[in-house]
């Protein structure tokens, strides 16, 4: 596998945490089940649709063509997610955003608007 920049590490540590975190909000009673992360960012505990959709997340994340110039994902012009994948990170972004966000996470708030 090729290596991974900075930036896609980023990325992908923050995608990881946001579909964890809805989730487990929202499926709780969905069976869960450790996925790796690449990068050695460690894994997250998911059920099988939202470990899918993590996988494509960083997929399309990995294979981005604006990697030096990229701001980040939410402020990209080239949304490079098909349409049923962008409703639903829309979707955790919002839940997760908010979640965090009561929680006093503003680490990963501040990573996400920044
Ligand atoms: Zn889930």
């Amino acid at each position: 596998m090729e290596a991974i920049t900075r930036q896609q590490k980023k990325d992908i540590r923050l995608i990881g945490k946001f579909v964890e975190v809805y989730c487990a909000g929202k499926h709780r009673v969905a069976e869960h089940a450790p996925v790796d992360l690449p990068g050695e960012l460690g894994t997250r505990t998911l059920c099988p649709d939202c470990a899918a959709f993590l996988h494509y997340a960083i997929t399309r994340r990995l294979k981005c063509p604006l990697e030096v110039e990229k701001p980040t994902c939410k402020h990209c012009r080239t949304h490079c997610y098909a349409k049923p994948q962008l409703a639903q990170v829309k979707e955790i972004m919002a839940y997760s955003g908010r979640t965090l966000m009561l929680r006093g996470r503003l680490d990963y708030i501040w990573h996400y608007f920044f």
